[in-house]
Parts: C-alpha cells; structure tokens; sequence
C-alpha cells in the first residue's frame, strides 16, 4: 500500500489564504494528498465547509488552527488539532484575539498614513471579505491594490514587518496557556515553524523548547520551507531527544505566499498516528 501524504498545516480565505476551505480540499485532491490539516489564523470557522469536501473528495480533513501567542514579547505560532471548537475557554480566547487583530487595523492603517501611504480600515476590509480573521496579508493587498507595493513580501519587507513603520502589536495568550487551553478542549499541540522567518528563533532554543515541551507541547513541525536542511536537523534531533511528534507541512496560503505549494512537505503517518492517538486520550 502507498504511504499517505500528509500535509497539517495550510490556510484558507477564512483568514490569510486565497482559496476557500472547499476549494483548498479539492486542490488537495488533485495534488494526491490523503489527509489535509485546516488550520486558519485563529479560528475554526472553514471547518464546516472544508469537511464537507472532505467527506465529497475522500480526503481526510483534519480540523485544525494556528494560534497567535506570546513567548515573553515574541509571536509564537502554536498548531492545534482536533481540539472541541465549542470549548468556552478556548472559543473566548481566540475570539479576544481576533478582536484585538480588528481593532489593530486602525492602527496599522494610521501608521500607513502617516508614512505616506493614505489608507483606512475599509480599504483592508474590502480586500477580505471571507475572512473571519483579518491580519498584515490583507493590509498588504490593500497597498497592493493602491499601488503602493507590487506583493506581499514586498509590503512585509518594508512596510509591516516587526520594527518597520505600518508594525503595531495585537494581543495574543502567553503560549503555554495557549496549550492548556488546546488540551483542555480535547486536541494536540504542535510549535508551528519554530526558527521560521516569522518564528521567535531566539526564544526557541533548545531549552526554550524543553520548557515548551514540559508545558505540554505536543509536536514540533521541522519539515517547514522556511526551515533550512541544517535547521531541519536539529529540530529533528531536539523532537529526539524531548519526545516531541515531527510534523511536516506546507504552510499553503494560495497565492497569498510563494513557494508554499500543497503538498511541498509532508508527515509521516506515524507521527499523524501519535498525533491522533494523544488526542484520543485527551
Ligand atoms: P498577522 O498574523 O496579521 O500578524 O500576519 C502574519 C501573517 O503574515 C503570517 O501568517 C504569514 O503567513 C504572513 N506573512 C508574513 N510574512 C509574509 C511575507 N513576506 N509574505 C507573505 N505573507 C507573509
Ligand atoms: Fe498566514
Ligand atoms: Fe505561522
Ligand atoms: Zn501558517
């Protein structure tokens, strides 16, 4: 029997993706995966949609999100999986944080303007009318569409990436309570490209990790494009030595992000199955 493909990590037009949750599972069909992971910025609200394409197309559809949190000043992103996205505590939180990434348009669309490059909150919104999560990728199609920038790594590198100009902070839960409250829903956790261009690098040193690891982290994803093969290595040595589950995935976002195509990394079906097996336990 051929191996699964396995891919955990991808985003619709729920928050920062291109393409609808359904179109995204079809597109897995096509590309021969087996099993797709949902995991949206901060909510849970594709799921609906992409699992009734999974149960159409025969791809598994893992429900899945990636939560914004905090590791003393740094952004964090924790993948959780098969969590119950009816959970109170949980459901609050990330319905805070997504409130807060709201009220950071303002400020985001101040900062522009005072830059030079007039822009208001309609402007972001008009550019993601699906998403229940909004974030810089759609700021950056607003400049996009103003012309102020030809992409959005062009607007990222020099308008909002972390120190530049349009940069403003969004709240988001310290990361080891992010994992209570993923474990208190029923899921796993797993640190999503820890030593990634947008990852707390120099917060997730290997005992950073430990303490991550002892907070209850489940998994770490080392298969990542921003991960270089020496990074890859070492991760991989470091989820050894912790016991932690290896995951590999795309980070898909459509056409919002290149090189992040379907597929371009995947999970071993044993790591899936400790995924899942965690879960059960839960
Ligand atoms: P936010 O969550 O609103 O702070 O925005 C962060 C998101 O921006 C991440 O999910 C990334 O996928 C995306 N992102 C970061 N850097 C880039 C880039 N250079 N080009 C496209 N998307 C990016
Ligand atoms: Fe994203
Ligand atoms: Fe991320
Ligand atoms: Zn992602």
């Amino acid at each position: 029997m051929p191996r699964l493909r396995i891919d955990l990590h991808t985003h619709s037009s729920v928050s920062d993706g291109t393409d609808r949750p359904e179109d995204l599972v079809r597109r897995a069909k096509e590309v021969g995966l087996d099993v797709v992971a949902l995991t949206d910025h901060d909510t849970f609200d594709g799921w609906t949609a992409a699992l009734a394409a999974g149960a159409e197309t025969g791809v598994e559809v893992v429900p899945g999100a990636e939560i914004s949190t905090d590791l003393r000043g740094h952004g964090v992103h924790l993948l959780a999986y098969l969590v119950d996205p009816g959970n109170p505590p949980l459901a609050d939180e990330l319905g805070r944080v997504r409130h807060d990434r709201r009220t950071r348009l303002a400020r985001i669309a101040a900062a522009l303007t005072s830059a030079g490059f007039p822009l208001d909150v309609a402007d972001i919104l008009a550019r993601s009318p699906d998403a229940a999560t909004v974030g810089r990728p759609h700021v950056a199609d607003a400049m996009i569409a103003k012309g102020y920038v030809r992409d959005r790594e062009e607007a990222f590198a020099w308008w909002l990436g972390q120190g530049r100009p349009g940069w403003a902070a969004k709240y988001a839960p310290p990361v080891d309570e992010a994992i209570h409250l993923v474990h208190a829903a029923g899921g796993v956790c797993v640190l999503a490209h820890p030593w990634g261009r947008e990852g707390a690098r120099r917060a997730l040193t290997p005992s950073g990790i430990e303490a991550l690891r002892d907070a209850g982290l489940d998994g770490i994803e080392v298969d990542h494009q921003d991960h270089d093969d020496a990074s890859r290595r070492t991760l991989r040595r470091i989820a050894q030595d912790l016991d932690l589950v290896v995951t590999g995935s795309s980070d898909y976002h459509g056409t919002g992000k290149l090189d992040h195509e379907l597929g371009v990394n995947t999970t071993a079906p044993e790591e899936w199955e400790r995924l899942r097996s965690l879960a059960g336990g839960r």
